[in-house]
């Protein structure tokens, strides 16, 4: 199985709600390493550079305004398969579709409110990644 590492975002509802640490301790049971993490306030321009393979999606406008409603916190995980394997611990982008004990079916408010980000492929964990943190941020 292959090292990899992946960009998570915890989301404004979720800081809203102040679970940057319960989310944390799910990633970190779930076997990952949080690598590197900030907190940040998105901008619009980032929001939309960010998610502009949505933009033709019709709740792109709505996403884009929800990231920009508070703190997020950014984060590269490392470990064995780390893209799906976060995916997995996030659950299903619609929270009534999440498995039991994923972040998602723990925390989510709705289907755009859902607490997480992460990358679905190793090309967009690899732009994902690079579009938040420098190699010199990240401490494996
Ligand atoms: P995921 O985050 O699970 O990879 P997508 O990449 O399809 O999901 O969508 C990106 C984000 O856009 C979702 O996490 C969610 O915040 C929001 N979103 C997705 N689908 C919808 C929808 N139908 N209505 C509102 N927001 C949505
Ligand atoms: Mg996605």
């Amino acid at each position: 199985m292959a090292i990899e590492r992946t960009l998570s975002i915890i989301k404004p509802d979720a800081t809203r709600r102040n679970l940057t640490g319960k989310i944390n301790a799910l990633i970190e049971s779930g076997g990952l390493r949080i690598v590197a993490q900030r907190r940040i306030r998105m901008t619009h321009d980032i929001a939309g550079k960010f998610y502009g393979v949505h933009r033709e999606r019709s709740f792109f406008g709505s996403l884009c305004e929800f990231m920009c409603s508070g703190p997020v916190v950014v984060q590269v995980l490392e470990g064995e398969n780390a893209i799906l394997r976060y995916r997995e611990i996030m659950g299903a982008t619609n929270p009534a579709n999440a498995a039991p004990g994923t972040i998602r079916a723990q925390f989510a408010e709705s289907i755009e409110a859902n607490s997480v980000h992460g990358s679905d492929s190793p090309e967009n964990a690899a732009t994902e990644v690079s579009f938040f943190f420098g190699e010199v941020d990240i401490v494996g």
